[in-house]
């Protein structure tokens, strides 16, 4: 029941909405799609030049749908039920066992510290945006809710002049490949090996298959690459495994299969495959989560490579983005396609910069999603209606107020995967942030960094209790207060380069 109860709340989450042409002003009635007498309106249009239209599309996107409503409170109550049958006070506190924040009260005291550390920086993101809206027009309303990602990119592009046709000359796929392959050669010693495919092996012929092969220890894995766009396939970027590793009883080890699947653009027959910004870093994202199976040598194959608890399984993966935004990194890879040329130092700089625009309001909209998630999934009953919870929620967590006859909660498809755990993408974070800082910033090539990072953390898979794991590695304990202090760094030490980056462009 659960799980149909899931799927159905999914598949309602992107369901478009259905007006009458005539209940839009008639300058609207062109932005969206229409279908005779009737407009569909199939998601928030964020990047719309027009105010009003994105105000539009979030009051009548985010209209309270009562089907939704009531297939999420069946859901809840559902798992507050299966969580107390098996002895738990609330499905958070079963979702949570075996996690590094193993209680909710742990998730909830993390959720506030950071809170309170990145209110203050939030709110300057926030007032920059509401003088760029009133620059925009003198006319316009106050910031809502829906100008948030449309200033946060117009900032990239006209602060920092960040776009991607600039940009993708230089990130082909054949460079972004060499760039990983220095990378873990310097770190872990080990190459890429591009490997004949066998007739029948693969379910397309674009998918090319790499031996991940280490200079002294030989194989240790097969990384299927499934890149390239194709009509049919899923638009989901993702990491899966066809084999985990796991050590055999004749004493060999099993080595790992993986698969990677990205939706890069196919090569034509005037370029190489042009990856943006964006692709780069879902390329290194993906690339992470892979190292994470390819480099674990735990006992059994369930809890091998990225089979470890969520608020860690991001880790590797996020890790490589640091990587994919470091000057020295990308100075050594990015190159044009025909030219060869590196890409010169103040594309590096902008582009670093772009990445941690507006990173202080981004992180409160994710703590503000994560404290919901853990409101609904606590005490049952709730203290009132799913929007009278995300109100109250917005209320505490989120420096712009809620709307009136809205309910995001109806299209947050989240609730159904990560149910109590949506705020492992921040702990995650927060971790990957420490070992950036604490092993690779000063130096992003250090191969004894990279050993220890391999053999302490990465070859554990989920086979070690991730508290100690982290507190072995990073030698503090993962305590809610470390981990918010760790991200409120992050944010101060890129709110300098961002602040250089703009000034120096624009002086
Ligand atoms: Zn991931």
């Amino acid at each position: 029941m659960i799980l149909n109860l899931g799927q159905q709340f999914v598949a309602g989450t992107s369901t478009p909405r259905l007006v009458k042409k005539s209940q839009l002003p008639s300058t609207l009635r062109n932005v969206f799609s229409s279908d005779g007498d009737t407009i569909l309106i199939t998601g928030l249009y964020t990047d719309s030049l027009d105010a009003v239209a994105r105000e539009m599309a979030y009051r009548i996107f985010l209209h309270p749908d009562a089907t939704q409503d009531k297939i999420l409170n069946q859901l809840l109550q559902a798992r507050d039920e299966l969580a107390k049958v098996c002895g738990f006070n609330t499905y958070s506190e079963r979702a949570l066992r075996g996690s590094i924040f193993d209680r909710p009260g742990k998730v909830l005291s993390f959720l506030e510290k950071l809170s309170k550390g990145i209110w203050d920086k939030a709110k300057k993101d926030f007032e920059t945006m509401s003088t760029m809206k009133l620059e925009e027009n003198a006319i316009n309303g106050p910031l809502g809710p829906w100008d948030v990602p449309y200033f946060t990119q117009k900032a990239k592009k006209d602060w920092l002049k960040v776009s991607s046709k600039e940009y993708s000359p230089f990130f082909s796929l054949g460079a972004c490949m060499d760039g990983l392959n220095m990378i873990f050669q310097s770190l872990y010693r080990i190459q890429l090996v591009n490997t004949e495919l066998t007739k029948g092996e693969c379910w397309s012929p674009d998918v090319y298959k790499l031996a991940v092969e280490h200079e002294k220890e030989g194989l240790l894995g097969y990384i299927y690459c499934d890149f390239y766009e194709r009509s049919g396939k899923p638009s989901q970027d993702c990491h899966f495994t066809i084999r985990g590793g796991r050590a055999l009883q004749d004493g060999s080890y099993q080595i790992p299969i993986v698969v990677l699947m990205l939706n890069l653009p196919s090569p034509r027959w005037s370029s190489p495959s042009l990856l943006t910004p964006s692709m780069v870093d879902n390329l290194f994202h993906e690339m992470g989560h892979a190292m994470h199976s390819m480099l674990a040598r735990t006992q059994y194959q369930h809890v091998s490579g990225t089979r470890c608890s969520t608020d860690f399984a991001e880790v590797p993966s996020i890790l490589m983005e640091y990587f994919a935004c470091d000057h020295r990194v990308l100075k050594k890879f990015a190159r044009h396609f025909q030219t060869q040329e590196p890409m010169p130092d103040d594309m590096v700089q902008r582009l670093c910069a772009s990445k941690h625009l507006f990173t202080a309001s981004e992180t409160q909209l994710q703590v503000f999603y994560a404290a919901i998630d853990q409101a609904y999934h606590g005490t049952h009953p709730l203290k009132g209606t799913t929007t009278e919870v995300l109100a109250e929620t917005q209320k505490s967590f989120y420096g712009i107020p809620y709307v009136a006859n809205t309910a995001w909660q109806h299209r947050f498809s989240h609730l159904v995967g990560y149910g109590a755990k949506y705020y492992s993408y921040l702990v995650s974070r927060a971790l990957a942030y420490s070992i950036w800082n604490k092993y690779f910033e000063t130096d992003p090539f250090n191969a004894d960094s990279g050993n220890k990072y391999r053999t302490q953390c990465l070859a554990h898979g989920g086979g070690k209790n991730p508290k100690n794991l982290v507190a072995d590695f990073l030698g503090v304990q993962p305590e809610p207060e470390v981990l918010a202090d760790s991200l409120v760094n992050e944010i101060e030490y890129y709110e300098n380069h961002v602040k250089t980056a703009t000034e120096s462009i624009n002086s």
